[in-house]
């Protein structure tokens, strides 16, 4: 094929990508957003296949047989709850392919003769092999094959280091004396301990944030990769991947108002001092029934819906839009309160809201949403509590002293759902549950909220 044309498809596939990512930043976009960058990947395949370089077809058609089938079956099993799990899993996947495609051209010796090839080759097996390592360890604490809990290690930092070092060092000694074979692997080698001891100290908790840190990673090495292969449109997908992998990643540490540092090498609430949970309830906690709930509801002007990980839990999101429904038919105004970091990966809710067709007009971000509690007549909390927990408003001790929340507890009424008053994800105590205008609908949130809407129902 003519390089004008590979390099004018490969440049059209650029610009779908930037306008794919453009895309995925509004809901309402996303779905396009996606299709133009599935086109321009598909652009980007279909040239890059036709281009003379192509030696074989057949592995290139058995691998995307064997590829194929693998992620159609892991699309159609896995849960939306082990989502995040499955993109740690992806991740790897992409870091491993760019350290196979370095190492092949490494030992080819008709590719691996200039500086920048071998400088990309070193980097790439560097970086590919720490998010294919720390990547599969992410996997393995979420899917709780090993522990969740941060793993501590004696002398970790200094371990790290160490071998970061040597990671370098061997990446320059493959520049300056390419034809020493071994040094290909002692690296790889070097590097795939580097990842396991970088993210086995991490607990489970804050593996989304590494994930998303991870998936910049994968990005970086997809680049490098581009500059070993002279693939422009893979340079350019690599490092759309790399930004916004790291932009990501910082916007999570803000809404957890935690910083990378802290996340890579802290733990969550370290520092802080954690209440006690019989001190914070003891007497104060009232209880409320779906029947009670519906008949306030029957009077209320404005209702604002919280969703947090326990929606997804319970998969409540179509019964929550049926009451929605029900409640606009009455006439309610109804809102959707969604917080940045509610759920366990970035955009939990807008996900869930959205597969249960819920206009994206009725889901309001954070400030926007926050000054109008003062106005609503009741905030049901479903299965969210870090997103509501006042502590993070008031308490200078606390360990989230400082992650913005929804003010919640500023409504007339407060109806939180949950099975039980165990904590959420940063293991502490919510005083919301004892405020004076907050009712406990203790159960699995799916089931109160459909005897909920039932009882609405038939209040006609
Ligand atoms: P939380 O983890 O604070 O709380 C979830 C609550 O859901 C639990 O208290 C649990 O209570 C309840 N729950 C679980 N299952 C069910 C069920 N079947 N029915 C009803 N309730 C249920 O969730 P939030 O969304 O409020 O907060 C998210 C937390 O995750 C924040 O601390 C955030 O920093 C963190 N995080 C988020 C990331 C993201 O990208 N979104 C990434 C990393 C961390 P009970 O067991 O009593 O039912």
């Amino acid at each position: 094929m003519d390089n004008t044309i590979i390099y004018l498809a490969y440049l059209v596939a650029s610009c779908l990508f930037i306008l794919g990512i453009k895309g995925l930043t509004k809901p309402r976009t996303a779905v396009r957003g996606n299709q133009l960058s599935a086109l321009g990947m598909l652009i980007a395949v279909v040239v890059t296949l036709l281009d003379h370089s192509i030696i074989s077809y057949q592995w290139i058609i058995a691998g995307i047989i064997v590829g194929g089938a693998i992620g159609a079956f892991m699309a159609k099993k896995i849960q939306v709850t082990a989502m995040p799990q499955m993109v740690a899993l992806l991740n790897g996947f992409g870091g491993g392919a760019s350290l196979f495609i370095a190492i092949a051209n490494f030992l080819d010796p008709a590719s691996a003769t200039h500086t920048v090839a071998l400088i990309s080759i070193g980097a790439t097996v560097l970086i590919g092999s720490v998010t294919l390592s720390g990547s599969f360890i992410a996997f393995a604490k979420l899917q709780e094959l090993i522990s969740g809990n941060p793993i501590r290690v004696p002398g970790n930092k200094v371990i790290n280091l160490v071998l970061l070092v040597a990671a370098i060092a061997l990446s320059g000694a493959i520049v300056v004396d390419p034809t020493q074979i071994d040094l290909i692997y002692a690296l790889a080698a070097v590097s795939l301990l580097l990842g396991i001891f970088l993210v086995i100290p991490i607990g489970g908790a804050d593996m989304p944030v590494v994930i998303a840190l991870l998936n910049s990673y994968s990005g970086i090495a997809a680049a490098t990769t581009g500059f070993i292969t002279g693939n422009t449109v893979l340079i350019v997908a690599g490092a759309l991947v790399g930004a916004s992998g790291i932009i990501l990643t910082q916007i999570m540490c803000k809404a957890m108002n935690r910083s990378l540092f802290n996340v890579l090498f802290g733990v969550m609430g370290e520092g802080g001092v954690v209440a006690d949970a019989d001190e914070v309830y003891a007497g104060k906690v009232k209880s409320t029934s779906p029947e009670e709930v519906a008949m306030l509801l029957e009077t209320a002007e404005r209702v604002v819906i919280v969703p947090g990980y326990g929606l997804a839990m319970a998969q409540a999101q179509h019964a929550v839009r049926d009451l929605a429904n029900e409640l606009q038919r009455r006439g309610t105004d109804v809102k959707y309160a969604i917080h940045p970091v509610a759920g366990r990966m970035p955009g939990h809710m807008n996900v869930l809201l959205a597969e249960a067709e819920v206009p994206y007009e009725q889901l309001i971000e954070m400030d926007e949403i926050n000054p109008q509690f003062e106005q609503t007549d009741v905030a049901i909390v479903i299965g969210a509590n870090d997103v509501t927990n006042p502590l993070a408003r008031e308490d200078k001790t606390s360990p989230i002293y400082g992650m913005p929340i929804l003010n919640v507890d500023k409504a007339r009424t407060v109806i939180v759902i949950k099975r039980s008053l165990s904590p959420g994800f940063a293991g502490i105590p919510n005083p919301l549950f004892a405020n004076d205008n907050t009712l406990m609908l203790f159960g699995d949130g799916k089931k109160e909220i459909v005897e909920l809407t039932k009882d609405l129902k038939e209040a006609d």
